[in-house]
């Protein structure tokens, strides 16, 4: 059972990572960064880290554009 783990709304912009460790991992779906699966660590990263959830955080992260996987 998962009772112990809430699902905060911020879980609706990271996927799950499956890593060889027991650690969880995410991965933020505006900038594909991985961290661990704290929530307090990923709202930051939404808030502060994030380059892609600045302009395109109004909704639609449904259909990820990719808009952000520049070649630099
Ligand atoms: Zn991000």
């Amino acid at each position: 059972m998962f009772t112990g783990r809430k699902r905060d709304a911020i879980w609706k912009y990271f996927t799950e990572v499956k890593t060889d460790s027991k650690t969880l991992k995410v991965k933020c779906v505006n900038c594909q960064t991985q961290m661990s699966a704290l929530v307090a660590r990923m709202k930051t990263h939404f808030n502060k880290n994030c380059p892609g959830a600045g302009s395109s955080n109004n909704g639609d992260v449904d259909t990820p554009s990719f808009s952000s996987l520049k070649l630099t």
